[in-house]
C-alpha cells in the first residue's frame, strides 16, 4: 500500500543521534541552539525557540501573549485538532471561522464578522503549505490590537510575497512531527521578532526558570535558580534537534520533489470531470500534502483506491462537529461542511517513486472513467 505520507530518513540522522549519545547531554543543550540558529538564518527572523511539538508551540505562543480564560481566539474549524486543543489549554475559547473553497485557507471577510471585544488572537492555518493572505489579516487585526499567531505546521519553507513564513505575524508556530516537511522525530518551534516575548517563551518552555538569574549567580552559587514565570516542560531535546539538523540539509530537494509531483497531479486531474484541483501558488509553496476536491463520491473513491493499493485520507474532520469542541462555537459552517464531504488527501512524500505516482494517477483516472 502506498501511504499518504512517510518521512524520508537516512543514516545521517542516525549518526547525528549517535554523536549526541557520545556527548552524554541528551536534553536541552547546544544541539538545540544550533538547530535554532539554522532556522533563524533560513527564515530571516530574530528569534527561534525550539519546543517538543507543534501543539506546544501554539500553546506557549498564545500563553506568552497573555491569552487566557475569558478571551476568544478565531481559528478555522478545518485544521488539525492540535490547534484547538492548544487554544483550550490557555483557558480561552475557540471561535470557528470559514475557509475559501479554492485554497482551504481562512476566509478573511468571515473572520472580520466574528471579531468581538473578547477577540485576542487569530490563528490562520497555512493549508497544505500555501500562505494565507497575511496582508489582509494584519490589516484587520493590527488596528484592534489582535495578535496573529500563525499555525505554520504545514508551511516550513513556504513564502508569502517573497518572504519566508516565520516572521510575518506576531508569531509563527512550526511542527517537526514525523510527517511534516522536515522532522525532528517530534518537535516544534515558535518564531518571532519580539525579543521580550521570545525571552518569556524561552523561560516558559523550561518550567519558567529564569536563566538570567541562573547565569548571574553561576560563579558563586551554581545551584541557585529562580522560577519567575508559569511554565511548562516543552523544550526540545538535543536528540531531536540532531535529527532536525540533518533533515534541514535536505530541505531543498524535499520541496522540489514534492512540488514536481504536485504539478504533475494538478495537470492530470484538472482534465477530469467531477474533480476540483485546489488553486496553488507553486513558486512560493513548499507543498505539505496533496488534497483534491471530489464533488461526488469521495468515499467511493477512497474505497476504490484501497483496492488498488493506494492509501488516502481526509485532512481534516472539522473541529466544530467534534464531540468535545462543538459546545464552544456552535455556529453553522456550510462551506467547511461541504469541503469536509469533498476533500481527499492523496499520497505525497519525498521517497515516492515515479511508478508510485503513476499508480495514483491511473487509479484515480480509472475510477472517474468508469463512472462517466
Ligand atoms: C501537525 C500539526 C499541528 C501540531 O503539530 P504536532 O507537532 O503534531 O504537535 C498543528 N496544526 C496543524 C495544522 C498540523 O498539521
Amino acid at each position: 500500500m502506498i501511504p499518504v505520507s512517510k518521512p524520508s530518513m537516512g543514516n545521517e540522522e542516525l549518526e547525528a543521534v549517535g554523536k549526541v549519545f557520545q556527548t552524554g547531554w541528551l536534553g536541552l543543550g547546544s544541539t538545540v541552539f544550533d538547530f535554532e540558529n539554522i532556522l533563524k538564518d533560513y527564515l530571516g527572523v530574530k528569534n527561534v525557540i525550539a519546543v517538543n511539538t507543534g501543539t506546544s508551540a501554539i500553546h506557549i505562543a498564545l500563553d506568552a501573549f497573555g491569552i487566557s480564560a475569558g478571551d476568544e481566539v478565531i481559528v478555522p474549524s478545518m485544521t488539525f485538532a492540535a490547534t484547538i486543543q492548544a487554544i483550550l489549554a490557555t483557558g480561552a475559547v475557540p471561535v470557528f471561522c470559514e475557509i475559501n473553497s479554492d485554497t482551504l485557507n481562512v476566509d478573511v471577510a468571515d473572520i472580520e464578522k466574528r471579531i468581538t471585544a473578547k477577540t485576542k488572537a487569530i490563528i490562520p492555518v497555512h493549508y497544505c503549505g500555501q500562505a494565507c493572505d497575511m496582508d489582509e489579516l494584519l490589516a484587520i487585526a493590527r488596528p484592534k490590537g489582535i495578535k496573529i499567531i500563525e499555525d505554520a505546521a504545514h508551511a516550513f519553507g513556504s513564502s508569502y510575497k517573497g518572504k519566508k513564513i516565520g516572521s510575518l505575524g506576531d508569531a509563527a508556530c512550526f511542527s517537526f512531527d514525523p510527517i511534516k516537511t522536515i522532522t525532528c522525530g517530534e518537535g516544534g518551534a515558535v518564531t518571532l521578532n519580539d525579543d521580550e516575548i521570545a525571552e518569556k517563551i524561552r523561560r516558559k518552555r523550561i518550567l519558567g526558570i529564569d536563566k538570567d538569574t541562573w547565569h548571574r549567580y553561576r560563579n558563586e552559587r551554581t545551584w541557585f535558580y529562580q522560577v519567575t514565570d508559569i511554565g511548562y516542560r516543552y523544550h526540545m531535546s538535543n536528540i531531536n534537534a540532531a535529527i532536525g539538523i540533518e533533515q534541514f540539509k535536505k530541505i531543498d530537494k524535499f520541496i522540489e520533489r514534492k512540488r514536481e509531483i504536485t504539478m504533475r497531479y494538478d495537470k492530470e486531474f484538472r482534465t477530469l470531470p467531477g474533480i476540483k484541483v485546489l488553486s496553488n501558488n507553486y513558486a512560493e509553496t513548499a507543498q505539505f500534502c496533496y488534497i483534491l476536491r471530489v464533488e461526488n463520491g469521495r468515499d467511493e473513491l477512497m474505497n476504490f483506491l484501497k483496492t488498488k493499493g493506494v492509501g488516502s485520507g481526509v485532512h481534516y474532520i472539522p473541529n466544530h462537529i467534534q464531540p468535545v469542541f462543538k459546545k464552544f462555537s456552535p455556529d453553522a459552517l456550510p462551506i467547511t461542511d461541504k469541503m469536509a464531504e469533498q476533500i481527499i488527501t492523496l499520497p505525497l512524500y519525498y521517497d515516492m517513486t515515479d511508478s508510485d505516482v503513476e499508480l495514483v494517477l491511473n487509479s484515480v483516472k480509472e475510477f472517474f472513467n468508469a463512472k462517466s
